[in-house]
């Protein structure tokens, strides 16, 4: 089912992606555009970086965490992402090994990741981000082993609705950038995985809440960003999800059997 030579690559994949993810994001929020010409460059010196300052996580630890050219620190957010993208790719290979589910799952979980750090970073959701993994999710559906259309279409609509009526219930806390998300992830994952996704991703940040509250770190007023959850809660059920439905004997669907 699974080779380690294919968790490897996997594993590598997931590091530079987390790291270029990682520059998507903060590029998006910025307001630059990310897509070629411009080089990584130190944020506070403004040096150009060469290959050997980008190897994810291993530059990181070759130069301690600091910047070669004018020795200052480098966020810890960079490697993080890395390190984060590095795992994503390794468990999931390691999950569906070399098969189109590895190729849905690694789509779904790093593009929660993307919008997950936009979430966290600025509150917000760019629409062309969600529009792209539901592109990506009709595509990958069209496959033979993709499974059928109509669960990805009932995985968009389902998360769309549930997380619209929250809104319309709630009136604050979560915003439509969230719902087209869930709509676009849901396009990927088919219904029923959609749905276990919500609710993971539920389960996940109401207990992270109810510690930060415990903890005095958190006031009841305070919104708590969605999207990190529901990326915990997309990947957990990408690893597990198929696990935990057989134990209430309802079969995930295609490509997730
Ligand atoms: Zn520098």
């Amino acid at each position: 089912m699974n080779s380690w030579p294919v968790v490897l690559f996997f594993t590598l994949l997931g590091a530079s992606l987390g790291s270029f993810l990682n520059v998507v994001a903060g590029r998006s929020v910025a307001g630059t555009p990310w897509w070629g010409g411009s080089r990584s460059q130190c944020p506070r010196c403004g040096a150009v970086l060469g290959w050997r300052d980008l190897v994810p996580v291993l530059s990181w630890m070759v130069l301690r965490g600091r910047c070669r050219y004018c020795g200052g620190r480098i966020a810890f957010r960079y490697v993080a992402a890395e390190i984060c993208g590095a795992a994503m790719g390794g468990v999931l290979a390691w999950r569906w090994g070399l098969s189109v589910a590895l190729f849905f799952s690694m789509v779904t979980a790093f593009g929660l990741f993307l919008n997950a750090l936009t979430d966290l970073e600025e509150g917000y959701i760019f629409d062309i981000f969600p529009l792209a993994m539901g592109i990506c999710g009709i595509v990958l559906r069209l496959l033979p082993e993709g499974g059928s259309l109509l669960d990805g279409l009932y995985g968009a609509a389902a998360g769309f609705a549930i997380i619209a009526v929250i809104i319309l219930l709630s009136g604050g806390g979560m915003g439509w950038g969230d719902a087209t998300l869930t709509a676009g992830a849901g396009m990927i994952l088919g219904w029923k995985l959609t749905l276990l996704t919500l609710y993971l991703g539920f389960m996940a940040g109401g207990v992270f809440s109810v510690a930060l509250l415990a903890a005095g770190k958190l006031r009841r007023k305070d919104a708590v960003p969605l999207v990190p959850f529901l990326a915990v809660g997309g990947v957990l059920t990408l690893l597990f999800g198929p696990w935990i439905l057989s134990l209430l004997n309802v079969d995930p669907g295609q490509p997730w059997r």
